[in-house]
């Protein structure tokens, strides 16, 4: 049963069952082109986040004008099944009563006070009891987090050194955007060098002090700690990747990870996206992890902006005012975000399924996706977790895509292709082949059904269509 009910408003005729969208493509994003045309004047890409932009699949980015449960409606008036979940946060669904209602009544206490407030200590002691870490900072977003425990595992351990893995991403700070993943991978096709900075304006020197491995390669990590482990101040990983494509790690990877620990290196977690979605404990409960600092983000906030990072008390006490390491955020422990937090998190908590049943909405539809391709004809190789998913379009056995070469060789006119017809049944995927999907909570069986019948039929198309791209596709 989902927590919260879909809207009782019907069903628009132009999603659910729809066959015949695509030759009613101008009219029915009118809107979104309009306020495209608008953002493109006045922001850089017209979006404020690049993967918004639909660059690798082409069309228009549909300007979202409300989101409720499982649903988003656009500026024209077309409803969706959410796959994104503002890429993550949403786990509940949108809108969820327990966490408008937590904001609503925050809300008449005042929107910031600049001073330490009660909710944010209602929210650390929350954290710290759901993930066994000792003390939390909470920022503003999942940059901050990762960027500020960086900083202080270079103030505990007196090194200058970071190691992370080709396509994971940890946000947008300067020494991570390293063989970074995500929207990098979907918009700077072909740019990325070894071990070169993955955007202009990274000093090569910043990018230096970050060094490059390969995800779930054991043997690889082990030797660069050989060479340079006295120097490396922090090992930064995605406990399972959702920035490349869902990557899952292997065993014999998660302990060479932890033998890092053993050099003197501290272990981050970077949870942001896994934290709180696959398992009240994330992926560090889930795979058994012992890092020594790990971050969080999307989810922590419900939907507003937070981030945050936490850990052994000995390091974290390093941080300011505490300790020598500054840190510091106009806005962080704001109360709406943290009653939005605290709503979303004690929610997750009460209800003891709730785990179980975003993974068999997720595995059912990780089946019926292997199943509607292969009936098509249509090569995909499906990675899941939880309520994570990809499907890469390539022909490898299902759930052995394991790192960023292989995810990269995908194809992405193929998935941009499926993206389009799914979108115009009223299916809203991730708009990048190397990203994952977010199930939430609010999505029952009624929207699985919808979601391979529209995926049946755009497997048909592709299969129909493998020599034609379908208009608005960019080469
Ligand atoms: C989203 C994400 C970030 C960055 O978080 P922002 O809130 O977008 O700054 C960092 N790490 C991972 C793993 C993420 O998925």
């Amino acid at each position: 049963m989902s927590l919260s009910s879909p809207p009782s408003r019907p069903t628009s005729a132009k999603v659910l069952g729809m066959t015949q969208t695509t030759t009613q493509a101008t009219s029915q994003t009118a809107q979104s082109e309009a306020l495209f045309a608008r953002a493109r004047a006045v922001t850089p890409g017209g979006v404020n986040s690049p993967v918004r932009a639909f660059k690798s699949v082409g069309g228009t980015p549909r300007f979202i004008r409300e989101a409720h449960g499982a649903y988003l409606t656009d500026a024209d008036g077309t409803r969706y099944i959410d796959y994104i979940g503002s890429w993550g946060p949403m786990i509940l669904g949108h809108n969820h009563p327990a966490v408008r209602e937590a904001v609503a009544d925050a809300l008449q206490f005042g929107t910031s006070f600049g001073a330490p407030g009660e909710r944010e200590v209602e929210l650390a002691e929350l954290v710290t009891r759901l993930t066994g870490t000792d003390k939390v900072r909470f920022t503003s977003s999942g940059t901050e987090a990762t960027m500020s425990a960086l900083r202080l595992a270079r103030g505990f351990t007196g090194r200058k050194l970071i190691v992370k893995f080709r396509g994971n991403y940890h946000g947008h700070a300067d020494g991570l955007l390293v063989e970074a993943g995500s929207g990098l991978m979907t918009n700077l096709d072909g740019a990325l060098g070894e071990s070169a900075p993955s955007s202009a304006g990274v000093p090569e020197e910043y990018a230096a002090l970050t060094l490059v491995s390969e995800y779930n390669d054991p043997a690889a990590l082990d030797t660069l700690m050989a060479e340079r482990g006295a120097e490396v101040a922090a090992v930064i990983f995605e406990p399972v990747v959702g920035n490349a494509g869902v990557l899952i790690p292997t065993p014999e990877f998660l302990a060479a990870l932890h033998r890092v620990q053993g050099m003197g290196a501290l272990l981050i977690a970077d949870e942001v996206m896994t934290g709180f979605r696959l398992s009240l404990n994330g992926a560090t409960g889930l795979l058994g992890l012992k890092p020594d600092l790990t971050c969080w983000g999307k989810i922590i906030g419900g939907g507003l902006p937070v981030g945050a990072y936490g850990g052994r008390g000995d390091v974290m006490d390093f941080v300011s005012p505490q300790g020598p390491v500054y840190q510091a955020g106009t806005l962080s422990g704001n109360p709406l975000a943290m009653a939005a937090g605290l709503a979303t998190l004690r929610t997750l908590e009460a209800d003891a399924g709730i785990y179980g049943r975003l993974e068999s909405y997720t595995s059912q539809l990780a089946d019926g996706l292997k199943t509607l391709a292969a009936g098509a004809g249509v090569a995909i190789s499906v990675n899941q977790i939880g309520s994570m998913l990809t499907p890469f379009f390539q022909g490898a056995p299902h759930g052995s895509v394991r790192d960023y070469a292989q995810a990269a060789r995908s194809d992405t006119q193929g998935f941009g292709r499926w993206f389009q017809g799914l979108l115009s049944r009223g299916i809203y995927w991730a708009p990048s082949q190397f990203e994952s999907i977010f199930v939430s909570a609010s999505h029952t069986g009624a929207e699985l059904d919808a979601t391979l019948e529209a995926a049946r039929a755009a497997f048909a198309d592709l299969n129909q269509t493998n020599l034609a791209a379908p208009e608005g596709v960019s080469p």
